[in-house]
């Protein structure tokens, strides 16, 4: 929801990035206030998860300008860790699988060195448990996952679950989901939606990157932008991603792209 003067979140000014000595991202511009939710589409390859990665601080992408400023903060001084820590949370797109670490120990170690972070007392294993049984209930997840290793031949929907099963745990301030919908059938979609939606408040935000509009029929964002070729070249409200849907994204590279320079 868009909430007057709220306090800016997320703070991206001229980011340019590269990676293997090719420039992906030519200069994003983005701000996200507390409570508001941002759809990033556009088409294949055009940045969308190299813009995730550098906010996550994948060290494999290379920041070569610009600036983005996290609550205040200056995240790209940030270790990944750090950014974690304080608050910012990405779903990938292609989650990874960690075989031989619990789904629940991972969660436990993740969920505590976020909460010593933040000063308070680490949970207990049985309080933890608790804790996570409570947060399945948000993606109506089996526990018997917790007890298999993290992703370790799951199906692509359950690993998206199992996604925002750690976005319920973390409460991130920032929460980047990266194609979150790809590879759900609709059952599991309105489930993953439901999830998000239950865990938006006034004082975090979302930034959802989709292809499709159909994720965005059950998130509704506030803003809407379009990223092609490394930059955003156009941004607007819920009713763009309908005109998407419809009109693909041929007429936007070439009524923007020249204006925008790219
Ligand atoms: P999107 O998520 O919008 O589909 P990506 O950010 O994944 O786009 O990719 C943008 C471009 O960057 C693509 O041309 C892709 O091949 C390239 N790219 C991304 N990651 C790497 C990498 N690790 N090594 C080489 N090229 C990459
Ligand atoms: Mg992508």
């Amino acid at each position: 929801m868009i909430i007057e003067n709220s306090e800016i979140i997320l703070s991206v000014r001229d980011l340019t990035a590269e990676v293997e000595g090719n420039q992906i991202l030519k200069g994003v511009n983005l701000e996200v206030r507390a409570g508001e939710i941002h759809a990033i589409m556009g088409p294949n390859g055009s940045g969308k998860s190299t813009f995730s990665k550098v906010l996550a601080g994948h060290p494999a992408y290379e920041v070569t300008g610009g600036e983005v400023i996290f609550k205040g903060q200056n995240l790209l001084e940030m270790e990944p860790e750090e950014r974690a820590r304080s608050g910012v949370f990405l779903a990938f797109q292609y989650p990874l699988e960690i075989p031989g670490v619990t789904n629940l120990d991972f969660l436990r170690v993740a969920y505590n060195s976020k909460r010593k972070a933040n000063g308070l007392e680490e949970l207990e294993p049985f309080d933890f448990e608790d804790l996570v049984y409570e947060r399945l209930d948000v993606v109506k997840m089996d526990p018997s996952f917790l007890n298999r290793s993290v992703n370790e031949g799951f199906s692509g929907g359950e690993k998206k679950r199992n996604e925002i099963l750690q976005m319920a745990l973390l409460e991130p301030t920032l929460a980047i989901l990266d194609e979150t919908d790809s590879g759900l059938d609709i059952d599991a979609l309105k489930i993953v939606a439901n999830g998000v939606n239950q865990l938006t408040r006034p004082d975090n935000a979302v930034v959802m990157i989709t292809h499709y509009q159909r994720l965005l029929n059950y998130i509704i964002p506030d803003y809407v932008h379009v990223m092609a070729r490394g930059k955003i070249l156009t941004s607007g409200g819920k009713e763009l991603a309908l005109e998407l849907e419809s009109r693909g994204y041929d007429w936007i590279l070439d009524q923007y792209a020249e204006t925008v320079g790219v």
